[in-house]
């Protein structure tokens, strides 16, 4: 596995740090031709500055669990993309918080107008689709509802923006603000004709990282239309218009192998040098690249001061 071409960087205390746990978008893929950008459905980890929120409960949050045994907060909050299989069947499996008598789960949910994702989640984690409900499990769960478009706040202060994506039974998009960088969280989505959409552009301009959507690509597209996905093209439309730094490619098809990737890797480096396909345990400290670009300037700058001072002296 080659990952040198993935700006994965190492964190410092107080950066907005993502992590990727699952980036496969429907079904649950594994085999070797997965082993590079990984198999398990969306579940992203978001650090603001050691204030964690769990993006959706795929498959991939049984991975976020194990790698956080013992450092994670006695309230964790699950923000949901919307309760689409792919990105809730994982709950149950999100030990060992679940099973933790001392823990509570909030979970947010903002596509239902306002209901909580709590009678969706009974009605799945039930007899005979699964063998208990979740109030079978040791930790407590606290379901909230909100409508996408409103802006949550916690109760420790933090604050993460919403909008609604266009999804069957809708979406929503989430983005992060920490120590001057911004994050967005966009999928599932299906772009609009025309595109980009002007709400949806004002709520990612200026990002230093977009994840979007890119399930398909624009020769797949037409096949698919309404199934409420969208291309990498679309992604990079929106990037550009947008002025987002950098684009990350999330929800990947099940049938796109590492080798699909990496040629659509290549295809989509040549229209946005600074977007990437997400790989699953992925780690970016979000707008890191421009921070170090903007070192090496200030050092340049330094070094073209002390020239000039050695010349006048
Ligand atoms: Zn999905
Ligand atoms: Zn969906």
């Amino acid at each position: 596995m080659s990952n040198s071409s993935v700006p994965s960087t190492s964190a410092a205390d107080g950066d907005l740090v993502l992590r990727f746990w699952g980036v496969r978008g429907s079904t649950p893929v594994s085999g070797p031709q997965y082993a590079e950008f990984g198999g398990s459905t969306p579940c992203i980890e978001v650090d603001c500055g050691g204030r964690i929120f769990v993006v959706d409960a795929g498959t991939g949050i049984y991975n976020f669990g194990q790698n956080h045994r013992t450092d994670l907060p006695r309230e964790i909050d699950l923000l949901f993309s919307h309760l689409h299989l792919d990105h809730t069947a994982g709950l149950p499996f999100f030990k060992p918080a679940v099973l933790d008598g001392e823990r509570t789960i909030n979970t947010w949910c903002g596509n239902l107008g306002g209901a909580s994702a709590g009678p969706t989640l009974d009605r799945l984690f039930a007899p005979p689709l699964f063998p208990v409900t979740l109030d079978a499990f040791p930790c407590t769960f606290r379901h909230h509802g909100f409508e996408a478009g409103q802006t949550l706040v916690f109760g420790d202060g933090a604050r993460v923006d919403t909008i609604p994506l266009n999804h069957p039974q809708g979406s929503v998009g989430y983005r992060f603000e920490h120590g001057g960088r911004r994050l967005c969280l966009i999928s599932d989505i299906e772009h609009s004709d025309p595109w980009p959409d002007p709400d949806l552009a004002r709520f990612v301009a200026d990002s230093d990282l977009m994840v979007y959507d890119g399930m398909f690509t624009d020769g797949e597209y037409p096949t698919c239309r309404g199934w409420g996905h969208s291309t990498w093209q679309k992604g990079v439309e929106l990037a550009k218009l947008a002025g987002v730094k950098a684009l990350a490619i999330f929800h990947l098809h099940p049938a796109h192998s590492d080798a699909v990737l990496r040629d659509i890797e290549a295809d989509l480096r040549a229209e946005m040098p600074t977007a990437f396909i997400a790989r699953e345990r992925q780690s970016i400290v979000v707008g890191a690249r421009r921070r170090a670009m903007r070192r090496a300037g200030l050092r340049q700058a330094a070094a073209g001061e002390m020239r000039r001072r050695i010349r006048v002296a």
